[in-house]
């Protein structure tokens, strides 16, 4: 879990200066977004109730996804949020948005540790998704994160997520060098997820996902979060020197939740 989030802080820096480099520093600016904010709702929603539900339960089920997402919005309202998001989470009557962008994706990654069976899982991620990317694409990104995730968590090769979401849905055949040169900042999720998904599939370890995906020169903190929120459940490793840069990077929030969380489901 904290993959995605060292993702989400290197990446922070080159959101906002984007980079086409693969070799780019560590910049001493970055900090956490939006996207660990809402990862650390996920993990709450989860440690409160982890229980399953069926597939008429959806919709209540993500009223407690809701609550976590404004409660952990009200700790960190300026974590970068889309306006969207901001303007639902600071309205509780607000109807569930209908965002194609990559947001749901982002978060998934808990859904991902806590749920072994792939339906059930897939049942949460469309929970998750309700209250604030309700639509076909939002959902898809984020379904395509949390069973690549959930492959590499039970071993699975390179080979067999690529060819679960190719079966599913994504196209996943352009190599990276070719999607770099055209590629810029765009967070709708068909857009942005399947390119960090290759970001990752061209890896060679944790690391390399994490500057393939900044490299595009894109939406770089949720793409860094997704490729490296894939790569820690693949490779299980994450080099010290990034762990040490980040750690000093997240609210302690966010830090006692997530650890909370992968006390019970890390694996
Ligand atoms: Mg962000």
């Amino acid at each position: 879990m904290f993959g995605a989030i060292y993702g989400d802080i290197i990446g922070s820096h080159y959101e906002i200066h984007c980079t086409k480099e693969y070799d780019f520093p560590f910049e001493a600016d970055s900090t956490f977004t939006d996207d660990s904010v809402l990862i650390a709702a996920v993990c709450k929603t989860i440690i409160d109730d982890p229980s399953e539900i069926g597939r008429f339960e959806v919709r209540k089920r993500s009223v407690e996804y809701a609550a976590r997402y404004r409660q952990f919005y009200s700790y960190f309202p300026n974590a970068g949020y889309g306006n969207m998001f901001s303007e639902w989470a600071r309205n509780p009557a607000a109807k569930p948005n209908k965002s194609y962008a990559n947001g749901a994706a982002m978060r998934v990654f808990p859904i991902a540790y806590a749920y072994e069976d792939f339906d059930q899982m897939m049942l949460q991620v469309k929970a998750s998704c309700y209250p604030t990317h309700n639509s076909r694409e939002a959902i898809i990104g984020a379904q395509e994160v949390a069973a690549a995730v959930r492959i590499a968590l039970e071993g699975g090769t390179k080979e067999d997520i690529k060819d679960y979401i190719e079966d599913d849905f994504y196209d996943l055949s352009t190599p990276l060098s070719v999607i770099r040169e055209n590629h810029v900042f765009d967070s709708r999720a068909s857009y942005s997820v399947p390119p960090a998904i290759i970001a990752f599939l061209e890896s060679h370890d944790y690391e390399s996902a994490v500057r393939n995906a900044v490299s595009l020169g894109g939406d770089a903190d949720t793409q860094a979060c997704i490729a490296g929120g894939i790569a820690e459940a693949f490779y299980r490793e994450i080099p010290d020197s990034i762990v040490k840069f980040c750690e000093r990077k997240i609210d302690v929030t966010i830090k006692r939740t997530v650890r909370e969380f992968m006390d019970k489901y890390g694996r």
